[in-house]
């Protein structure tokens, strides 16, 4: 039987935090599609430049503009990358004290499965859900970290 390292409880606290859920291109034209909007509108609507980067907005309670306190995230099937890679951060991932300090911030995390479950899992599904590829955990890093979790 798998043990389970992370069950979601929608407090929403990692939907908080303005300007940090960062949206490539695709995610934009994927987020948009979802909307039925046009890649223009969504900007307009729902982003604002950060730097050289595009941020998801907030709204006057810090929540994120899609974050929803019953139903969460109301874009989940088309949320950007770095919503899906929470919490398999390669942080998390690859130390054991980043994954205890999430715990603070997600009480999502499991905390009984253990560090090494927690990494092989989390590595699994962020080669599996093609999150390698993000620009933040490229394959080769995921799998070092895999190298690493075996040796220890
Ligand atoms: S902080 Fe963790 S438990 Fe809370 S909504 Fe985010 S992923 Fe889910
Ligand atoms: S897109 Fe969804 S998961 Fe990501 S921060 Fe916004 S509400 Fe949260």
């Amino acid at each position: 039987m798998t043990i389970p390292v992370f069950d979601c409880r929608m407090c929403g606290h990692c939907c908080q935090g303005q300007g940090g859920i960062v949206a490539s291109a695709s995610e934009l034209e994927r987020l948009a599609a979802f909307m039925d909007i046009s890649v223009e509108e969504f900007r307009d609507r729902y982003t604002q430049a950060q730097g050289k980067k595009t941020v998801l907005r907030c709204g006057e309670d810090g929540f994120c503009v899609f974050f929803d306190a019953e139903k969460a995230c109301t874009v989940h099937p088309a949320k950007p990358d770095v919503c899906r890679a929470w919490p398999f951060f390669r942080g998390n991932l690859a130390d054991a004290v980043s994954w205890e300090l999430a715990q603070d911030y997600c009480p999502g995390i499991v905390a009984a499965s253990g560090h090494a479950e927690f990494a092989r899992q989390g590595i699994a599904y962020v080669l599996d859900n093609g999150l390698a590829k993000s620009g933040r955990e490229d394959e080769a890093n995921a799998l070092r970290i895999a190298d690493l979790t075996e040796e220890s």
